[in-house]
């Protein structure tokens, strides 16, 4: 054997460089706790290109001489100033067991290779069900690769069911079929529609109200235009949570809605369906028991590395219309349910462990540990808002938030209506270039938001107090410079 093979598969070596890198990595948990350090050193993209494509022609790096300069340059999400997108803060637990997936890594596509894994994605997704409300035994599911797969994932099975004869083997027949989707869904719900080959005429925007939810009350006004302009609606989609402001669709009234006109329900739960874990805010989702299909993210408010989705199907043996394909080399029989070989069911053939993350804090800490970081975000959260309502020169998009998102941007006095957007804008940019807090910004309301989720439970109301004060003053500079 090349010596380098043997190196690179050397047990005592990764037994040395493994301890000295999770030393590195505790130390730097530590050293955010504290609040040290910046969230981000912000470099402009080029400038990061050539540095790091004359620094690729060098090898030979000591490996944790490598990984602290990864951890030096990457963004922190545990430092507790990051109040930026939902991207999960990941706990310690759940990337170790990341660790084990990576190096053991069996692939999840058929029980022979995945076996545990395969069992635990079942067990997780009818636990996951049974907290939405659904009969356990017979709901089935799987976990993919993010929210956006798994909408398309569980849309595809939702045009299997409804569209009249064989879509995935016949295609549309000519005609034109589509999902009433609200105008605050997430892009990834239109990405999958127009990429199953329904056109942008698939996607039937439904109006939300000034707080972003759905509504429910002009669904068959909707409806009646939609089919009077020859679509086919097959289902509706409705988010819990919206992406911009956070508030959930009311899930009750579209449920009725689809009762009454056989219509498939998928509810986007990537952020917010985890409440369902939390008896205190579990009435957030009231309705989503009665969805067809269901994602939900863990890798947002349940703490695991990207990605882990959970796809969840109320009647589970509808998850095995989707794809119907053969593949002789990996199961005997390709037409019969067999739950157990995930590649039938879902679109990646080879998958990373992805149940592992969330096994080990199941096993670990249970799943009051999801519940007990929803309720602590959307707290937490509420007091943040709260300190933004009694400051008279920063106005928030919501009067209460309803999860762990907040918009909200400076309104200093004397500074016209019509410059606020730019205002906003130029401060953000400064704030993300200083590096010590990472916000980012939306447009809701025909407006420009700062947002923040508090997705780091270590964050505090005083860290937003002080990402507060940094904007006052960075709004000051700011106008000083006459930039705005
Ligand atoms: C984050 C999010 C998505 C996309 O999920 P990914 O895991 O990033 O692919 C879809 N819908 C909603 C509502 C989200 O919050």
């Amino acid at each position: 054997m090349h010596p380098i093979l043997q190196q690179a598969y050397d047990p005592e070596r990764f037994r040395h460089d493994g301890h000295r890198l999770i030393d590195l990595l505790a130390d730097a948990l530590a050293a955010w706790q504290r609040r040290e350090g910046p969230v981000t050193c912000y470099e402009p993209p080029d400038a990061a290109l050539a540095r790091w494509q004359q620094a690729m022609a060098e090898s030979g790096s000591d490996p944790v001489a490598f990984f602290r300069k990864y951890l030096d340059e990457t963004i922190h999400l545990h430092h507790p100033h990051y109040i930026g997108h939902q991207t999960g803060v990941v706990a310690p637990v759940a990337a170790l067991a990341e660790l084990a997936g990576a190096l053991l890594d069996p692939g999840m596509g058929v029980y022979e290779q995945g076996n545990v894994g395969v069992v635990w994605e079942r067990l997780l997704v009818r636990a996951l069900a049974d907290r939405f409300g659904m009969d356990a035994a017979r709901a089935d599911g799987f976990l993919t690769s993010g929210g956006t797969l798994g909408n398309l994932t569980a849309l595809l099975c939702a045009r299997q069911r409804q569209v009249p004869g064989d879509a995935w083997m016949h295609g549309y027949g000519g005609r034109q079929y589509g999902f009433l989707v609200s105008e605050e869904a997430h892009y990834s719900v239109a990405k999958a529609i127009q990429s199953m080959g329904m056109g942008a005429r698939g996607v039937v925007p439904v109006p939300a109200d000034a707080r972003g939810r759905m509504r429910a009350d002009l669904l068959e006004d909707v409806l009646a235009k939609a089919r009077a302009e020859g679509i086919e609606v097959i289902g509706v989609v409705a988010s819990a949570c919206t992406t911009a402001l956070g508030t959930y669709d009311p899930l009750e009234a579209v449920a009725d809605f689809c009762e009454k006109h056989d219509l498939w329900l998928h509810v986007d739960g990537a952020h917010g369906a985890a409440a369902a874990f939390s008896e205190r805010y579990r009435h957030l989702v009231r309705g989503i028991e009665r969805a067809d299909s269901v994602i939900m993210d863990f890798h947002k408010m349940l703490m695991t590395p990207t990605l882990v989705t959970a796809v969840v199907f109320r009647q589970g043996e509808e998850s095995f219309r989707t794809f119907v394909q053969k593949a002789s080399y990996l199961w005997a029989e390709d037409e019969t349910a067999e739950w157990y070989n995930l590649a039938k069911r879902t679109f990646e053939l080879t998958k990373p462990s992805l149940s592992v993350r969330v096994m080990a804090m199941w096993q670990v800490f249970g799943p009051e540990l999801f519940a007990a970081n929803v309720e602590h975000l959307y707290e937490l959260a509420r007091r943040c808002h709260a300190l933004l309502q009694a400051a008279p020169d920063f106005e928030t998009a919501l009067d209460a938030p309803e999860a762990n998102i907040l918009c909200y941007r400076l309104r200093p006095e004397g500074v016209p209506d019509d410059r606020l957007d730019a205002l906003n804008q130029a401060v953000r940019q400064r704030l993300v270039e200083q590096g010590d807090f990472f916000i980012v910004q939306t447009r809701a309301q025909g407006r420009l938001w700062l947002r923040s989720t508090l997705i780091n439970p270590l964050t505090t109301e005083d860290d937003f107090a002080q990402l507060m004060a940094r904007l006052r003053e960075t709004g000051e500079a700011v106008r000083r410079a006459a930039a705005v």
